[in-house]
């Protein structure tokens, strides 16, 4: 496994590995790495020759408000992980100043989001899907993948990148891995390890929430209504919970849905603080067919 930590010469060995005929997979990852970031260098494994796994945490996804100060930061740890799970060719952890090199504010051209950033995360995070797409393209840049592999527990990101890839003719395929959770169903984030241990086991809630309208759509539930205050009713239950949103929402326009057609994929999202901390799930529901 080599640590690689400058564009150049990621874009050289990227190069190299291409010219050898290899498939290449890339994991975008901030770092502080769990078993859910594990499970996609599995998947990035399975379906390409050469894994790069980039270790980047990302001042223009982060408002001046939010967490970039404070994101946990452990590459040597990380590095081990790496090697133990196995299979990974290339760390790229780059300075901020090697994706940046102008510095942030010099940066003229960014990938911008229509509409689909006004809902979700999006609404209440301004400009954060700017940076991360930016990003995730200034990645797919430098270590040349043939795909990316990202999780559906950050499903408006997922859906997003996806839809880069569409709209800007892309040549990178877009992989979505399922969510890794614990074993009470909280999904895995190296958010987690902020809560107090009294959030911690109130956290469960989340994931009751989504898994709540995935029965209830499942069962045959029509009503949008009904699934969403399922999953408020969920969250009631956790009596440090903030819930910033709750919402049943289509998978192409991410705007809430009024009704349920049959076939449509819809999500289920929430986003829920405890303290300081945010933390968010969802379920992708294939909505059935009527009874
Ligand atoms: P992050 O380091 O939080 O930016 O996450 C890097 C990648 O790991 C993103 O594609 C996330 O969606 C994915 N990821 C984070 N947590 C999980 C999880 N519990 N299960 C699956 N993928 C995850």
């Amino acid at each position: 496994m080599e640590l690689i930590r400058t564009v150049d010469g990621m874009q050289a060995h990227a190069g190299d590995a291409r010219r050898a005929g290899e498939t290449l997979a890339l994991v975008p990852t901030m770092g502080a790495l769990h078993d859910g970031h594990l499970a996609l260098v599995r998947a990035a494994r399975q379906r390409a020759d050469h894994v790069t796994v980039s270790i980047f945490v990302n001042p223009t996804q982060f408002a001046p408000d939010e967490d970039f100060d404070e994101y946990p930061r452990h590459l040597e740890q990380d590095m081990e992980a790496l090697d133990a799970v196995g299979g990974v060719d290339v760390v790229f952890a780059p300075p901020v100043e090697e994706m940046y090199p102008d510095g942030q504010q010099a940066q003229r051209v960014w990938v911008d989001v229509e509409e689909l950033d006004q809902h979700l995360c999006g609404r209440y995070r301004p400009g954060h899907f700017r940076g991360v797409l930016t990003v995730v393209m200034k990645l797919f840049q430098a270590c040349k993948p043939h795909l990316g592999v990202f999780g559906k527990k950050d499903a408006q990101q997922y859906l997003l990148l996806r839809r880069m890839a569409h709209d800007l003719a892309m040549d990178v395929e877009v992989v979505g891995v399922p969510t890794v959770r614990e074993t009470d169903g909280l999904a895995r984030s190296s958010r987690n390890r902020y809560l107090t241990p009294d959030e911690r086991a109130q956290a469960v809630v989340l994931s009751r929430a989504v898994q709540a309208a995935r029965k209830r759509i499942l069962g045959g539930e029509q009503r949008p209504t009904a699934i969403v205050e399922a999953m408020r009713h969920e969250l009631a239950q956790a009596p440090d919970a903030k819930v910033q949103y709750a919402e049943l929402v289509d998978t192409t326009t991410l705007a809430p849905v009024s009704e349920l057609e049959a076939g449509q994929e819809v999500l289920a999202a929430v986003a829920v603080y405890f303290g300081d901390t945010r933390l968010i799930d969802n379920a992708f529901v294939q909505v059935p067919a009527a009874p």
